[in-house]
This record gives C-alpha cells, sequence and structure tokens, in this order.
C-alpha cells in the first residue's frame, strides 16, 4: 500500500509536469486537476484529456510517459489514465456542447464571456478533431468549406449568448456577408461596450 502511493504521486508528478508545460504554452488556459476520487470521475476525465490533447502532445500515447511494467504498482493508475483517454468521448462531447449551448453571458463582462466560450469551442475541438479534405493540398475547396461551416456555427454561439444590449450591433453583424468570423464579432462588440463605459 506504502509503495502504491508513494508511486502514485510520482506518476501525478509527471502528470503535473505534462501541464505545467501547457500552462506555459497557453497562459490563457489554466487547469487545476484535481485527484481522481470515487465521485469526480467526468470532471476529473474531462480536465485530463483536454489538458492532454490541448498540449498536441499526449504523452501517454507518444510514450512520453513510460507504461510502467505490469508488476510495478503504478501500472494499475497508468492503465487507467490511458483507457481513459481512449475510452468514448461521447459523455464529455455531450456534456461540453450542453455547456455551449445554455452558456449566456449574464453579467459577465465581455472579455470573460468570449474567454470561457474560447475555452469550450477548445475543448470541443479537442474531443473531436476538425474534419479534414484528404485531396491533398486541398485544391478541392473542402477544407475552406469545413473551416467556414465551423467559424459560422461558433459566431451564431457567440451572438446567441450575448446580452440583450447589444441587440443593434449583433443584428448588424448578421446582415454581413459572408458572415464574421466570432472573434471578428467580439471586437466589434467590444467597441459597442466601450462606448457604453463613457
Ligand atoms: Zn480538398
Amino acid at each position: 500500500m506504502e509503495s502504491e502511493s508513494s508511486s502514485e504521486s510520482s506518476l501525478e508528478k509527471s502528470m503535473e509536469n505534462v501541464l505545467h508545460l501547457q500552462n506555459s504554452d497557453n497562459p490563457g488556459l489554466i487547469l487545476v486537476i484535481a485527484p481522481l476520487n470515487g465521485t469526480n470521475y467526468l470532471p476529473w476525465s474531462r480536465a485530463m484529456k483536454i489538458a492532454l490533447c490541448a498540449k498536441d502532445k499526449i504523452g501517454f500515447v507518444t510514450g512520453e510517459i513510460k507504461k510502467p511494467s505490469k508488476n510495478s504498482p503504478m501500472f494499475k493508475k497508468w492503465r487507467r489514465v490511458d483507457s481513459t483517454f481512449w475510452e468514448s468521448n461521447g459523455p464529455l462531447l455531450y456534456n461540453i456542447k450542453r455547456e455551449i449551448s445554455l452558456f449566456t453571458q449574464g453579467n459577465m463582462p465581455l472579455m470573460v464571456y468570449f474567454t470561457k466560450l474560447k475555452k469550450l469551442w477548445d475543448e470541443v475541438q479537442c474531443l473531436r478533431p476538425f474534419l479534414v479534405c484528404t485531396c491533398g493540398n486541398c485544391t478541392c475547396g473542402a477544407s475552406k468549406a469545413i473551416a467556414d461551416f465551423d467559424e459560422d456555427e461558433k459566431l451564431i454561439q457567440f451572438l446567441m449568448g450575448l446580452g440583450d444590449h447589444y441587440d443593434h450591433v449583433r443584428n448588424q453583424m448578421l446582415l454581413i456577408d459572408p458572415l464574421p468570423s466570432a472573434s471578428k464579432a467580439y471586437s466589434m462588440a467590444l467597441r459597442v461596450e466601450k462606448k457604453k463605459d463613457v
């Protein structure tokens, strides 16, 4: 038992290193991973997947975090993390998509609202990577069409959650053809927010 807990903490150490790198790569992303206990499986698994995926280098898959030998007390824990990564993403994807659909600005400053929404989009992308065209350097235009489609979705999600006092600018944005990107819409809304403050 003693040796298991010390091995577990050493696995946690290496996970922390992975997460630490991630944090310095993307200062906007704050990851707090509580140890797995009997009741926090879904949030734990979500945080773990996002952290591993966002780092774009999955330690368990690349071998960066070495698979312990079967006799090692660490093996059980390693396998748990490893299988967590490979299991179905369905429940997580459902949770995140649901969160996005219910997410509104409320009393949040625009910047906070947009940053949180972007984080949710990143999580979705993590669990369900973008479709890419297989024609090679994409001369068929499919890749651009897919990216545009995705961008339009984000714009609509952003506008749907935006507070009522942005009604005017929201209507303006929706009339622009082609539709602006979510980031463009965000900066347009920021200008409205700034004017209101003056
Ligand atoms: Zn193509």
